[in-house]
């Protein structure tokens, strides 16, 4: 009876250990070789312009990588954002409230950006099979693999560009995330629209504040109307007063209708200028900043440890 338990004892454990070997041998095979992708078959339900689809994951994910990063950027900047995608995709999957029917869908406000083959192809014109091949790789090189803090998936939010530092999801939305820190951000002109500038005549800079905040008391002259401004260190509005009325920079930088909320208020007896640098929430992964840091001769794991904190990169089972 022992050596009965002994036998199924080795045999599990023999059972146990084959699966095991291939996933070693898995993660160490040269990337370029061709084999049999982690990604490839995990099918996903997205939700395109309304219709749901079934499509592979890595599919998805070119779409994803396609629609939110220029394609003419480095390649270890695409790959870092090929990651960012997989690791906020797998980690979102099927929990998007206003869409229980499918994974994921391609509203950026609610998921992530995603373009198919065909539009892409058209949008880049000449370049079209450059772009695919290096989007193509971008996913294939980075197969499997996602970010993780302390061995789960990351909220892998990324925006555009930053100024100078990133933020810290604190200052931005109010909760702590540990991997979610400011971090200072390699980018600066060669940004298109880096710095922008928005002007609005009083009238209108009183309808925008009014129209979000009614108990706003805005006399007098519009340099009364913005007080007690409070900066990041990153040089963002963390919260700023609106005729007496606290907001937070994040709210400031849609009443104005801001591409960031890194800005600053230069006001005249009839008109409101609004200085602003970079582009998007600032949270995370700076898309410009990545590929500064990729021309700078960085790796896609480099460029993702760098802008989300004590995460590892690693293949996900
Ligand atoms: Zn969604």
């Amino acid at each position: 009876m022992k050596k009965v338990v002994a036998a199924a004892l080795i045999l599990g454990l023999v059972l146990f250990l084959i699966p095991m070997g291939f996933r070693h041998e898995k993660t160490q095979q040269d990337p370029e070789a061709p084999a049999a992708l982690p990604d490839s078959g995990k099918a996903v339900t997205i939700l395109v312009d309304g219709e749901l689809q079934e499509m592979d994951l890595n599919e998805y994910l070119w779409g994803v990588v396609a629609a939110e990063m220029p394609a003419s950027f480095e390649l270890e900047a695409l790959k870092a954002q090929a990651v960012a995608a997989r690791t906020y995709s797998l980690h979102k999957a099927g929990q998007a409230a206003n869409h229980p029917e499918a994974d994921l869908c391609t509203d950026h406000t609610c998921c992530q950006a995603w373009i198919s083959r065909e539009a892409a192809q058209a949008n880049w014109g000449d370049n079209a099979q450059t772009y695919i091949d290096k989007i193509t790789r971008a996913v294939a090189e980075t197969n499997g693999e996602v970010a993780l803090y302390e061995g789960a998936l990351i909220t892998a939010v990324f925006h555009s560009s930053s100024a100078d530092t990133t933020q810290d999801a604190v200052a931005v939305w109010g909760g702590n995330v540990p991997y979610l820190k400011s971090v200072p951000s390699p980018e600066g002109e060669e940004v298109p629209n880096y710095h922008s500038e928005v002007t609005y005549t009083a009238q209108e800079t009183k309808d925008r504040i009014l129209a979000a905040k009614p108990e706003a008391l805005l006399e007098g002259a519009p340099a009364n109307w913005f007080t007690n401004a409070v900066y990041s260190e990153g040089g963002s509005v963390l919260t700023i007063d609106l005729g007496g009325v606290t907001v937070s920079g994040h709210q400031a930088r849609t009443i104005f209708d801001l591409r960031s909320a890194s800005f600053t208020v230069e006001t005249t007896p009839d008109s409101v200028t609004f200085q602003v640098t970079g582009y998007g929430h600032g949270v995370g992964m700076s898309q410009y900043g990545a590929n500064a840091m990729a021309a700078d001769g960085k790796t896609y794991t480099e460029i993702l440890q760098h802008y989300y904190t004590g995460v590892t990169v690693e293949s996900y089972e």
